[in-house]
């Protein structure tokens, strides 16, 4: 996301905050309902310098938001049952289907004991390379590496970004100049620029995967549980509009077939990896059904409407994250009304 549209957001946010004018949009802006992203679940660490920050809520949030969809009729759905609503168009409670990317460790340890709690079911979209530990968690890499190291000094987007990072604050900004440049560049640069930093502050990548990523023994488990759904996530989380056709499908198609095959059960759900419209758009969501995918979510912003029936492998999500970890966020993000705000009344964004 471009620091524009960010401080667009931030201030269409605190525009609704202050005004409520949600309240009155939400019956024509709220749709059928949302599916909820999250990323990783874990007490609040405190530190000066955590940039990954806004992928993260604590299990104390998780439980609250819970407990304020149930106040507010909201019906949690396992992902099956909300897109066959959304297929025959019956009508019910507004609904939210609860998914987690990626395959974190501490989904087992923070988020599921909630999630049990509730009895709330949740979709995880798994990365077979990091069950594996032979994919990159490159924006972690490149938050541990800025951390360990003082200064960087490397070569991205054709320029050299050399700046200091000693302080939180340097390191803060080295972190935004850096990953701006490597969302804007291609896969092959992301993962040289990335391989060069955590080499010089010796970071052992792929340790790092696996120390945070749940392996195929405990994912078995947990495909076996009865609130789970399985989705696929790619093989090696590469953004996918940023690699030739063969490597999207192969992305696609190897990441089911190793899922498939290692859990036992058909995973027919897709979430494509970073999903904002650099990283998936109009190909990828025809790759998605030409292989068969019944479903896939991007990271569009965006509820629910009857005319994604028609758009199922281009759904919307609303991302409840470390930034906006709030009750009244949540409020006004289920709401719809930003959405209808930025899409100029549009409901489906699926071009
Ligand atoms: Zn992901």
């Amino acid at each position: 996301m471009t620091k524009w549209r960010r401080l667009a957001i931030e201030a269409g946010m605190e525009f609704f905050r202050a005004s409520g004018a949600h309240r009155l949009a939400e019956p024509y802006t709220r749709g059928l309902g949302a599916i909820l992203m999250f990323h990783r679940v874990r007490p609040r660490l405190e530190q000066a310098f955590e940039p990954n920050q806004p992928l993260e809520i604590t299990p104390e949030f998780l439980n609250a938001l819970i407990l304020r969809l149930r106040q507010r009729g909201v019906e949690i759905l396992p992902l099956e049952a909300a897109l066959s609503r959304l297929r025959e168009g019956a009508p019910g409670a507004p609904f939210a289907v609860l998914t987690f990317d990626d395959g974190y460790r501490d989904f087992v340890e923070h988020a599921l004991p909630v999630l049990e709690r509730h009895h709330a079911p949740f979709s995880l979209y798994l990365t077979a390379g990091y069950a594996d530990a032979s994919a990159r968690l490159w924006w972690v890499e490149l938050e541990e590496a800025i951390r360990r190291l003082d200064r960087l000094d490397v070569i991205a987007g054709g320029r050299r970004i050399l700046c200091e990072a000693a302080t939180a604050a340097q390191k803060q900004s080295a972190f935004a100049e850096v990953y701006a440049q490597l969302r804007a560049g291609d896969e092959a640069e992301l993962l040289r620029v990335v391989t060069a930093l955590s080499a010089e502050a010796r970071l052992e990548p792929y340790a790092l995967t696996r120390r945070l990523c749940l392996g195929w023994s405990e994912l078995r488990a947990l495909a076996r549980h009865e609130l789970a759904t399985i989705g696929a996530h790619s093989m090696t989380h590469a953004r996918l509009a940023k690699v030739n056709c063969e490597s999207a499908i192969f992305e696609m198609t190897e990441c089911r077939l190793r899922l498939e095959a290692e859990l036992a059960r058909p995973v027919p759900h897709f979430c494509y990896p970073v999903g904002d419209p650099t990283s998936a758009g109009r190909r990828e969501f025809e790759l998605a059904a030409r292989l068969g995918f019944a479903s896939a979510v991007t990271t569009r912003p965006g509820t629910i409407f009857p005319e994604h029936r028609d758009h199922l492998l281009a759904l919307p999500r609303l991302s409840v994250n470390g930034r906006h970890q709030s009750l009244a966020a949540l409020d006004i993000l289920l709401s719809g009304a930003p959405f209808a705000l930025m899409n100029a009344g549009r409901r489906v964004m699926a071009a």
